[in-house]
Formats: structure tokens, sequence, C-alpha cells
């Protein structure tokens, strides 16, 4: 029976020679394995067609390779695609391929649902339903039509990525390691409300951009907007943030959602400078997508772009990031995992 088979996907170049060593094959069948899997992108152990027949067999009988196909895709009238993708759990996980001049870039989920009940997303809304294994992580990226033509990734689907930290750690191994995607750091930003003390295993261990979700520079306001400003105060994440070095190639950038007459004032503009003053960092206003139930409202565009530039204008750089695929729900805070959910 398929299901009780395990994955070959997902794991790293030392695993797979375990394997294969477990199946009396010799342990360079490891790396051809992740040359299929990684760089060939096979569905099926019977495409990998430098393995003998007998490898193929032996290896098909405890194994599969693990790809999960997409059971529905919705495309929005800006060309960004959405996916909905099976998972262990039972429950659908989303990923976002966002096209642009010169970019493809996939937005990929890390958990099916969220434990961390930001009152402004809809994945927070859905609780938590279970962590992604690395396989269904780097599945995103293998199943969606645009694989081979992605150039940049972002963690910022659903779930909070350092709540699942192993598993992300992982698969960010398997994109950026020669025998595996071989993608340069560069290309990935994790983006994160700040899960101490999973923040520094990802600073320490990876050169991947961090992408941190402020969204209030007041913790008590940030309390009401993110309750897990309780256990992992934004002051604390800035100040472990402060401790690394984001003057080189890596970046670090602040998202900055806004929500009429909440965050989006003068004294918050200056607190936010206040609070980031000394780290070489950048600042992405976001305008917030309404979603059912809510008492948040967008902020106008004026009072955005006012914001932006009192910012601009302290030495700290602000853009406001232009909103993709909300016709199809695939935008920031938009990602429920259910089907065509209505707005009311
Ligand atoms: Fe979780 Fe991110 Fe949504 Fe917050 S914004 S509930 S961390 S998915």
């Amino acid at each position: 029976m398929v299901e009780n088979k395990k994955k070959l996907l997902g794991n790293n170049l030392a695993q797979l020679k375990e394997i294969a060593l477990s199946l009396g094959l010799p342990a360079f069948t490891g790396k051809q394995l992740a040359d299929w899997l990684y760089k060939k992108k096979v569905t099926s152990i019977d495409q990998m067609t430098n393995l003998s027949k007998a490898a193929r067999e032996k290896l098909s009988q405890e194994y599969i390779v693990g790809i999960d196909k997409a059971i529905d895709i919705q495309a929005s009238s800006d060309g960004t695609k959405k996916y909905l993708f099976p998972c262990h759990t039972g429950s659908a996980i989303e990923a976002v391929m966002i096209p642009d001049a010169d970019r493809a870039t996939i937005c990929v989920s890390s958990q099916a649902g969220c434990k961390m009940g930001c009152k402004f997303c809809m994945t927070g809304r859905q609780g938590f339903k279970g962590n992604l294994e690395t396989a269904e992580i780097i599945s995103q990226f293998i199943s969606i039509d645009e694989s081979d033509s992605l150039t940049n990734a972002v963690f910022m689907g659903m779930g909070e990525p350092l709540d699942n930290i192993d598993n992300v750690l992982a698969a960010i191994e398997i994109l950026t390691a020669d025998w595996g995607f071989a993608w340069s750091p560069k290309r990935i930003t994790l983006s994160s409300i700040g899960v101490l003390p999973a923040l520094k295993r990802f600073l320490d261990e990876t050169k991947v951009h961090l992408a941190i979700s402020l969204h209030d520079p007041f913790p008590q306001e940030r309390l009401s907007l993110m309750p897990m400003q309780k256990a992992f105060p934004i002051e604390e994440v800035i100040k472990l943030i402060k401790k690394y070095d984001f003057t080189g190639q890596r970046r670090v950038s602040f998202e900055y959602t806004m929500f009429n007459r909440v965050n989006d004032t003068k004294q918050h503009a200056d607190a936010l400078v206040r609070m980031l003053r000394g780290l070489e960092c950048r600042i992405n206003l976001i305008r917030f997508h309404a979603i059912p139930d809510s008492e948040l409202s967008p902020s106008p565009m004026l009072i955005i772009e006012q914001f932006r530039d009192r910012i601009n204008s302290s030495g700290i750089t602000a853009t406001i990031r232009a909103s993709r695929g909300e016709d199809i729900l695939a935008a920031c805070g938009m990602l429920s995992g259910k089907q065509k959910q209505q707005l009311q």
C-alpha cells in the first residue's frame, strides 16, 4: 500500500545514503537519489533510469518519491496563482506563485493552520492543524507549474515557520545545498513574528534573509493584534536581531500591515524609527486586506503614503508593498486552506 511507504523527498544527502545502505545498495546511490529528487525533480522511482531495475524495485518496496499534486489551482487577473495541496494532517495547505517582470516567487506554507492567533490573519483564525513535513514543504516547490522558472522563495504562506524550525531548516538545507536545489540563500526570505529561541537558531544556522512581522511598535497595542507578543516580546526580538550583521549580503526587513486608526499615526511612525534605529533594514508597509468578522480596516492610501514619507525622512527605507492576488484570496493574511472561501 502506497500509504505505508516512506517518502524519499525531504531527506538530505546523508539520509539518502543511509537509505541506500539500508537496502543493500551502494552509498553513491544516495547522491544519485538526491540528483533525481532535487535536480531532475522526478515524480516516481521508475523515472530514476540510472539505477538498476533491481535497485528501483528494492526502493519501491519501501519508498515513494512523495510529491503532492495540487488539488486546486486558481489564477488571479494579475498573474498570481494559488495552489491548494493536500497535507498529512487532513487539511489543505496553500502555496502562491507571484510573477513579476524578471522574477517568479513562490510563497510557501510551513504549517497547516497556525498557533499564533494574529487577529488580522485568516490562517490564524483556523487554528493549528499540524507542522508540515520537510517533504511537504519541498513538494510545493516541485509541484507548481512554474517550478523550473522560480527565482525566489518566501516562507510567508500559512503558518509560523520558526514554530516548525526543524523541518523548515531541513527544507532550507535542501534548497541551498549543492546536492539539492543549489539556490543561493539570497533568493530566500523567511518571515516570522519572532519566535524565540528558534529565531537564534535560524540566524546562526542559515544565511537566508529575515522578515519580521512587526505591525505595531507599542508592546501593549501589539499584544492586542498579536497575542504571541506576550511570549515573544518584539523588544527582545529586536535586541537579538541587533546582535547580527545585516550590512552585507543578508537582509532584514520588517512587515508592517497598516490598520486604520490603530497603528497608522505619526506617533507609531516615530516609535518604529526609534525601535529600529541602528539597524540596517527596510520596512515594508502592507495594505490590510479585509477579512470577515474583523473590526480592523485598511488605512487609507494617503495615510500609508504619509507614514512611508515620515519614516523615509528619518533615514530608514520604507516602501509600500504592492498587493497581489487579492481576487483569489492569495494576498497577505488571506490564506485559509479553504477553496474559494467567500468574503462577506
Ligand atoms: Fe500565523 Fe503568520 Fe497568520 Fe500570525 S500572520 S497567525 S504567525 S500565519
